[in-house]
């Protein structure tokens, strides 16, 4: 099974010691990184083993491979010698690996971890790029069959981590540490076990003196708590999230805590893609059993469905991939999730007798107008774009126009209900944050937004001090995600977990 690896990035020996036994319950190994250690502190290593009490790995990091250490070969091979010298015949007082680049060829070196049973992790660091031949890298790279190859790139694209992977898979003979640096391979750390790499290196982040060792980490307690690293294994059902960027997505945590309340033998990733197509391919390598698609892609991902529900179909729009026998499934939970939240908060069973502004004709809003239409809503669309709102209103024959003040006499025949779809408002969004910004609400107007970080958008906050009830979007997502978990585990959300939901436990 994959180990966690804590790296120790702090200035002393002393510091780094703090910090392990702060997270020891979280780690099974450490990796002291003596090129993050003041210079006098370097000379001192020696003794780490056997105070930090857990496996060790000596690696002094060049700063072309991504490291801090700036000295010469000499001095930096001298003090990898310090660190093996006068080994002791007690193993847990030695280090258990030393890592040493794969271009640095220093027989002495290999000669005296071999005496003492330090193992060699022979390393391979590309912080620009992932390199076209990573099966030869994997294969060639150790100069005895007891080391253990590394290879840690820069994934700069979804094809990146791809590339590792089929690596990976091609060289599953062999004992090796796999990792996709940067935003993009995340998810090779959390799912090493599937990836083939017997490591996973991970950083304390909030330990401010001791930054995370390499880009794209995740936090040691994240990664054991959350993601439950220690319980993947081959036979773990795994599902995820995918988008771009991906970058605020509470759906990991929310069904990951369901899993584990539920003991489940499963987890829930964040794959963050830059190419829907690069993602299926993945999806289909790592053998997922569910994926919740989100921004770009819901409308993208249709031509990978071998079989749609008949609300895919209609909506044009997929939120949720379920495998099944015949291949991938597609399904829209936004649509129960918009309507059974917005139903709730209205108490109200349909939306007849309702005239409503929608806006906005992208994903969100389709799986929002096909409901409001099934429900018995009149709908008026207004987007930025007018057209897009004509092509959307077209099949129900429902008004649209323009998101401009033009539209302002529209709007006060449709003010029932005013639901905001798009992404304006949303954090890191910060342009255009009030898309209905040239209306001004009479305070009679019930208004939905589908944004929900943060709880109060521009248009929320100017709405409810008009007088306005508001809703923000996070009871449709914890909705939509129960459908969610009913399509992929082929059971109803759990009973006794309903309430801790709604309470914002879970
Ligand atoms: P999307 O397809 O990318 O949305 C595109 C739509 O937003 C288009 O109509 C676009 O207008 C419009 N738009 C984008 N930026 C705008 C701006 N600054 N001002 C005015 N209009 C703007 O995204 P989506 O999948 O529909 O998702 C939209 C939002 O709903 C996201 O924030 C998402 O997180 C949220 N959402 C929430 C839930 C939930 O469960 N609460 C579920 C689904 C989605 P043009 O056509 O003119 O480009």
């Amino acid at each position: 099974m994959a180990k966690i690896c804590l790296c120790l990035t702090a200035k002393t020996l002393k510091r780094n010691l703090e910090i392990l036994d702060k997270y020891r319950k979280y780690a099974d190994m450490a990796e002291l990184r003596v090129d993050y250690l003041e210079p006098d502190e370097r000379l001192l290593i020696r003794r780490f083993p056997e105070q930090a009490g857990m496996p060790v790995i000596l690696t002094i990091r060049r700063q072309i491979d991504g490291g801090q250490f700036v000295g010469g070969e000499g001095v930096r091979i001298n003090l990898m010698a310090r660190g093996l010298a006068f080994a002791e015949t007690d193993r847990r007082r030695n280090f258990a690996f030393l890592d040493i680049e794969d271009d640095l060829n220093v027989p002495s070196l290999e000669e005296a971890a071999g005496t003492f049973g330090t193992r060699i992790i022979r390393s391979y660091h590309n912080a620009r790029g992932t390199d076209a031949n990573l099966i030869v890298k994997i294969r060639s790279m150790r100069h005895s069959g007891d080391e253990i190859a590394k290879v840690s790139v820069r994934a700069n694209s979804t094809k990146d981590v791809l590339h590792l992977l089929k690596a990976g898979r091609e060289c599953a003979d062999q004992e090796k540490i796999l990792i996709s640096m940067g935003r993009y391979g995340t998810y090779s750390r959390i799912l090493a076990e599937q990836f083939g790499s017997t490591i996973s290196y991970t950083s304390a982040f909030a330990e401010e003196d001791a930054p995370p060792a390499a880009p794209g980490q995740v936090d040691v307690q994240e990664l054991s708590k959350q993601y439950r690293f220690r319980g993947i294994t081959k036979t773990t059902k795994v599902y995820g999230i995918t988008g771009n960027p991906l970058k605020a997505t509470s759906s990991p945590r929310f069904f990951n805590t369901v899993f584990e309340l539920e003991a489940a033998n499963a987890v829930y990733v964040p794959f963050p893609a830059d190419s829907i197509i690069d993602f299926m391919e993945i999806a289909n390598h790592l053998s997922l059993e569910g994926v919740s698609v989100t921004i770009p892609y819901k409308e993208s991902v249709i031509p990978f469905l071998n079989s749609m529900t008949d609300e895919v179909q209609s909506i044009g729009a997929c939120n949720t991939l379920i495998l099944t026998p015949q291949g991938w499934k597609g399904a829209n939970t936004d649509a129960r999730g918009f309507s059974g939240s917005l139903l709730a908060f209205l108490d109200r069973e349909n939306f007849k007798r309702q005239r409503v502004t929608v806006i906005g004709a992208g994903g969100a809003a389709r799986a929002v107008v096909f409901e409001l239409h099934r429900l018995g809503a009149k709908v008026l669309i207004l987007n930025r774009t007018a057209h897009k709102a004509a092509q959307l209103a077209a099949p129900y024959k429902f008004a649209w126009g323009g998101l401009d003040e033009r539209s302002i006499a529209k709007i006060e025949k449709y003010h029932d209900i005013i639901i905001q779809t798009t992404p304006a408002g949303m954090e890191g969004n910060d342009d255009s944050p009030d898309p209905l910004a040239f209306y001004n609400f009479s305070g009679r107007e019930e208004v939905m937004d589908l944004v929900y970080h943060p709880k109060m958008t521009p248009l929320l906050k100017r709405a409810s001090n008009a007088g306005c009830n508001v809703l923000n979007g996070y009871d449709m997502l914890i909705r939509q995600a129960q459908y969610q978990y009913a399509y992929f585990t082929g059971k109803e959300f759990p009973d006794h977990l309903v309430s801790r939901v709604r309470y914002g436990e879970i």
